[in-house]
C-alpha cells in the first residue's frame, strides 16, 4: 500500500467570503489556482496561467467572473483579464470543490443511511463493476486493480476517481509482457511510474538476469517462464496498492464539476479471481488507518461475493488512533448483489476457455 502525501487544500481556510458576484473566487483562492496551474501543467493550461499570474501580480481582489465573452478576472479600478475557457473551467471548479468546505461532513449515521440506499448501492455496484471492466487477464484470470478518488455526498454518495499515475503505464507493460526488448523500452521512457510499478526493482534485474541466460544459451521456455514470473508478480503488487499524488488530485479536482457535502478520500479493497466466484477484498490495512489518522477520513470500500463492507475512518482522524475495532462498518449484503457478480465471474471464465 503506497500513498503520497496528497494536496491537501484546507477547505475551511479559503471559503468565507458569501457576499461576493457570482461566480465569484476568493483573492487567496484565485492566486493558490493560478500559483498551481502555473507550476503543472495538468489543465493543460500552463503557460496561460503563467501570464495570468504576473499580469495579476498578486492582486488579491480579484474576481472570477463569468460573462458575455465568457470567464475573466475582473479587479475593481483595474481591467479585466479575459480567461480561455479551459483556465476559466479550471478555477471555477477548483472554487467549487473549496466550497465544498463550508458545509459540514456527513456524520458516520448519515454515511451509512447514504450507502445503503439504492443510489448508494448502485454507486458502489458501479465502481466494482468498471474495476473487473479494467482488470488485467492474467491467462484467464482477472487481476482487479485497487482504485480511489474523493467523495461527495449530494445526497447520495458520489465516488469521483483520481487516476492512479502509474497504471497506463503497468497496462502497457502487461500488454509487452512477453517481449524484453519492448520492456525494457517501457521502463527508460516511464522512470517514475516504473519506480512505483517496480518498487523492489524484480523486473529490471530480471530482464538483466535474461540477458544472461540468453547469452550463455539457456531454453526460451526457461526464460518466457521467469519473465512471466517477474511481469505477475509486478502486477499483484500494484493491484493491491493505490496511488495519490498532487498532480493527479489536482486534475481532477479541475476537471469536474463538484457540489454537495465534502466526505473525504475512498479507496477499494478489490475482489478477488478464485476458481468458484469472486473472493472478498480485505480489511483495512495498518497504512490505510495511518492514512486516515494522517490527514482525515478514508474509506475503505471493500468488495464482498454477497455485497460490501465500507470501514468509515473518522473516529480514527478524530481520535488520532489507530484501530481496527474503532473503524465503523456499513454492511450491505443482497442475494441480487451476489448473483449479478456471481454471473459476471462465469461469465468471464467461460470467454477465458474460448
Ligand atoms: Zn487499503
Amino acid at each position: 500500500m503506497t500513498l503520497y502525501a496528497l494536496l491537501l487544500i484546507a477547505h475551511a481556510a479559503f471559503a468565507n467570503d458569501p457576499s461576493v458576484p457570482a461566480k465569484p473566487v476568493e483573492g487567496s483562492v484565485l492566486a493558490m489556482g493560478i500559483e498551481r496551474l502555473a507550476a503543472t501543467d495538468v489543465a493543460g493550461t500552463r503557460d496561460e496561467a503563467k501570464r495570468v499570474k504576473a499580469a495579476l501580480a498578486g492582486a488579491e481582489d480579484a474576481h472570477l467572473v463569468f460573462g458575455k465573452r465568457g470567464f475573466e478576472l475582473s479587479r475593481p479600478g483595474a481591467g479585466a483579464i479575459p480567461l480561455s475557457d479551459s483556465l476559466g473551467r479550471a478555477l471555477d471548479s477548483m472554487r467549487q470543490y473549496l466550497d465544498l468546505g463550508q458545509a459540514p461532513s456527513p456524520t458516520s449515521d448519515e454515511l451509512r443511511d447514504a450507502f445503503l440506499s439504492r443510489a448508494g448501492v448502485d454507486a458502489v455496484r458501479a465502481v466494482f463493476d468498471k474495476m473487473i471492466d479494467d482488470a488485467i487477464d492474467l491467462d484467464g484470470r482477472r487481476l482487479v486493480l485497487e482504485v480511489g478518488g474523493e467523495a461527495t455526498m449530494e445526497p447520495s454518495p458520489r465516488l469521483r476517481y483520481i487516476d492512479d499515475f502509474a497504471r497506463p503505464v503497468l497496462h502497457e507493460i502487461m500488454a509487452a509482457r512477453r517481449d524484453p526488448a519492448a520492456l525494457r523500452a517501457i521502463y527508460d521512457q516511464h522512470p517514475e511510474e516504473m519506480k512505483t510499478i517496480d518498487d523492489a526493482g524484480t523486473l529490471k534485474s530480471v530482464l538483466g538476469v535474461l540477458d544472461r541466460m540468453k547469452a550463455r544459451g539457456d531454453a526460451q521456455d526457461k526464460r518466457d517462464a521467469l519473465l512471466a514470473l517477474a511481469t505477475r508478480t509486478i502486477a499483484e503488487n500494484s493491484a493491491s496498492s493505490f496511488t495519490l499524488e498532487p498532480a493527479a488530485q489536482l486534475r481532477a479536482v479541475c476537471a469536474q464539476d463538484w457540489s454537495g457535502r465534502y466526505v473525504g478520500r475512498w479507496h477499494t479493497h478489490p475482489p478477488h479471481d478464485e476458481p468458484a466466484g469472486w473472493g472478498g477484498g480485505s480489511e483495512p490495512s495498518g497504512p490505510d488507518m495511518q492514512n486516515a489518522v494522517d490527514d482525515g477520513q478514508f474509506l475503505t470500500i471493500a468488495f464482498q461475493p454477497d455485497g460490501f463492507i465500507v470501514y468509515d475512518a473518522s473516529v480514527l482522524g478524530e481520535t488520532k488512533t489507530i484501530d481496527l475495532n474503532k473503524m465503523k462498518k456499513i454492511v450491505y449484503r443482497s442475494d441480487d448483489w451476489r448473483r449479478h457478480f456471481q454471473e459476471r465471474h462465469d461469465a468471464l471464465r467461460l470467454a477465458g476457455k474460448s
